[in-house]
């Protein structure tokens, strides 16, 4: 019989600040599970401590730690190795410490694709899609689907100097023609488009009556529609494109999904999904009530 160990596997999220972010709940609900002696630790890490924990991590021996707010990009500088997204994205949400070299990862491009793919059955390959919004979701997301095939992508954007910055960043590191539009009122989606992406905060608890200010009646039923936002699940945004027949993807798969390749990027093991997905639903459902 192997020797009982008390030793706790690390793993863990940095980011300033860290209180409201739920993600723990998530892991923890894998790791028992699956019986795995390991923990999940929010740690609140200031912007000018990050060279500190991340120094921390590794004298810790944790085998991994994800990135948010605001050290998704400052982090790049410890980081030993990138996967060929985070190089193209410019930002990290998952470090790997294989024996004291770090290897980043992006994984949320990655989990809004999964959804997409696996769930919604769309396949960007040739296809054409608008993303509102561009944040680092729109970044990681706009990646993504170019390395998927895409063949056409409109940015839209309010603020003009930030839309244009994501735009010269995607036409310098693929070589995609991406195409910007300034965000006005009751923006209506151009015809022919296969794919509507919100990829801004609006209608995020506790705004949920908040919604991305489109034409909702250029939304058509040949037309995939998807979130970002995981809570609520069900935002305004997909409720008006499901009530014209659009086929909807929520923000949920996506943080379940890029938590479930986080997961194995750890512990070399597949991700119980549904039971990461129940975890954080009954989460979101205690937040509202
Ligand atoms: P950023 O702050 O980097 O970007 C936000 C974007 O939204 C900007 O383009 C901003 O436009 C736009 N925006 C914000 N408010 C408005 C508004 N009222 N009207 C029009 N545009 C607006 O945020 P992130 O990209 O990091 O995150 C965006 C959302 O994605 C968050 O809600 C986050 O929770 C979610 N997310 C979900 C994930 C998941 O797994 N489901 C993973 C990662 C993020 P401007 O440039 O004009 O300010």
């Amino acid at each position: 019989m192997a020797e009982k160990s008390y030793k706790d596997e690390l793993v863990g999220l940095f980011g300033y600040p860290v209180s409201e972010n739920p993600t723990c709940i998530m892991y923890e609900a894998a790791f028992n599970h699956l019986g795995l002696h390991w923990k999940y630790l929010t740690i609140e890490v200031k912007p000018e401590d990050l060279k500190d924990a991340v120094a921390g991590l590794k004298a810790f021996n944790m085998r991994g730690i994800n990135l948010t707010i605001p050290h998704k990009v400052s982090v790049l500088e410890y980081v030993d190795d990138l996967s060929e997204s985070a190089k193209i994205i410019g930002a990290v949400n998952t470090l790997v410490n294989n024996d004291g070299k770090l290897f980043g990862e992006n994984t949320d491009g990655k989990g809004f694709l999964k959804a997409l793919v696996d769930d919604a059955g769309f396949d960007p390959l040739d296809r054409s899609a608008v993303i509102l919004g561009a944040g680092g979701a729109a970044r990681a997301i706009a990646v993504e689907l170019i390395f998927a095939g895409l063949e056409r992508l409109i940015i839209v954007n309010r603020s003009e100097e930030r839309g244009k910055e994501l735009v010269a960043h995607l036409k310098d590191r693929t070589s995609m023609d991406v195409e910007f539009i300034r965000w006005g009122e009751g923006y209506r989606i151009p015809e022919g488009v296969d794919l509507l992406v919100n990829a801004t905060p609006i209608g995020l608890y506790p705004n949920i009556k908040d919604k991305p200010d489109i034409d909702y009646s250029s939304i058509t039923e040949n037309m995939v529609v998807c979130d970002v936002i995981p809570n609520p699940p069900e935002t305004g945004f997909l409720k008006e494109a499901a009530a014209r027949g659009a086929k909807t993807v929520n923000g949920l798969g996506m943080l379940v999904y890029q938590a479930a390749i986080c997961f194995k990027m750890w512990t070399g093991m597949d991700a119980p999904v549904e039971v990461m997905r129940s975890a954080i639903e009954k989460e979101f459902n205690i937040q509202q009530h």
